[in-house]
């Protein structure tokens, strides 16, 4: 048996919206208009409307989202940001590149986002934001993370770049805190084709300095009031996402339907565990990702490649212990299990129940 079956799949919907996206393509190219513009425009108005919220900015990429939605939150220099250290390098990293301090809380197993407990007990002077990241598409514990900001006068930025479309009790996620900082890399559940990310908030005046910053600090060309970034959303990926955006809800519900196949069939396997979805969350699905119990996970993963099925550890190593901020100490047991238990396996929204069979089996064998 040696079919390959990758860990994403871009090419159905790509095939499925052929015609679509050369057209979209040719329009801009017509246009001369690369870089914001009316494409760019549309797109965020279509994303505002999509989310329910007053406003969206489309930039650079995810990381950039979390930067600049930062900063125009007003965290300076010093403060202290509480996030998750079991997401990618970008979520703290966009705290440290403004000069705050990302300080790491332990996640909670069940669900791998911030455990709201934990943040409670971190929260000093200093402290000034949250950033709960919605990992795997699956949404943070909101509620308490709000309570603790109202209480405490947080902003709460959250890392919707794995959850476009998910919800926390029926809410939109990225409009619950303060600000939602978006990524459309191009494995993300929406993607573009090259970088690409978005903020979206309710606040004007966050908007305001947003779109400021994403455009070197100038509202009006050549008149630069603050100190900014070249973080403008080009054109040609506006257009694609424009494409791709009218179909976002029937690919979640692939998505969910994908893993809905595994969660039942894979519970059945000693030593594998599904991942539950939190009775708050409509979990999108960006990754379906299991445990492997006992110190067997690498090995595991070996014997899956071996049969040409494609995996992923998201992530091998919790930010906190990475070499950047590795001279803290830190003690996040829930974190460093997580790190040495996850596998992602091969979901995309158009993937057939036989490919899924397949995947099954093998991890069955490989359990076995
Ligand atoms: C992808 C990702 C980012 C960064 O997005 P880019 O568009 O790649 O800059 C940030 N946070 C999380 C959790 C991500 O998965």
């Amino acid at each position: 048996m040696s079919t390959r079956i990758p860990v994403l799949d871009l090419a159905p919907e790509i095939d499925a919206l052929w015609d679509e996206l050369q057209a979209a393509l040719g329009r801009v190219l017509r246009s001369g208009q690369f870089i914001l513009g009316p494409e760019v425009k549309a797109f965020e108005d279509e994303v505002a409307a999509y989310l329910g919220v007053r406003h969206a900015i489309g930039v650079n990429s995810g990381t950039d989202a979390l930067v600049i939605a930062l900063r125009a939150a007003g965290i300076r220099c010093g403060d202290e940001v509480i996030t998750s250290p079991f997401t990618f390098i970008a979520t703290a990293e966009a705290a440290s590149l403004i000069g705050a301090t990302p300080v790491f809380v332990d996640i909670d197993p069940a669900t791998f986002n911030l455990d709201p407990r934990q943040v409670a007990r971190r929260i000093t002077p200093r402290t000034r934001a949250i950033i709960p990241v919605h990992l795997y598409g699956q949404a943070a514990d909101m509620d308490p993370i709000m309570e603790l900001a109202v209480r405490h006068e947080l902003r709460v930025v959250e890392d919707v770049a794995q959850a476009f479309g998910g919800r926390y009790r029926g809410r939109m996620l990225g409009t619950i805190g303060l600000a939602g900082a978006f990524s459309f890399f191009p494995s993300k559940n929406l993607g573009a084709f090259g970088d690409a990310g978005l903020i979206a908030t309710n606040d004007d005046q966050l908007a305001e300095t947003a779109r400021m910053l994403r455009a070197h600090g100038s509202r009006r060309k050549y008149y630069n009031e603050i100190l900014g970034y070249n973080s403008r959303l080009d054109a040609l990926q506006a257009a694609i996402l424009r494409v791709k955006l009218p179909h976002i809800e029937e690919s979640i519900a692939g998505r969910r339907r994908a893993a809905e196949y595994y969660t039942r069939r894979l519970a059945e396997i000693p030593g594998v565990t599904p991942p539950p979805e939190a009775p708050y969350a409509t979990h999108v699905y960006h990754q379906y990702t299991v445990r492997i119990a006992a110190g067997r996970r690498d090995a595991v993963q070996a014997r899956l490649t071996e049969r040409g099925i494609g995996t992923m550890v998201y992530y091998p190593v919790p930010v906190h212990q990475l070499p950047v901020y590795a001279d803290r100490p830190y003690d996040l047991p829930n974190a460093r299990q997580a790190a040495d238990e996850v596998l992602s396996l091969p979901i995309w929204p158009q993937i057939a129940p036989s490919t899924q069979d397949a995947v099954i089996q093998a991890l069955r064998d490989a359990m076995a």
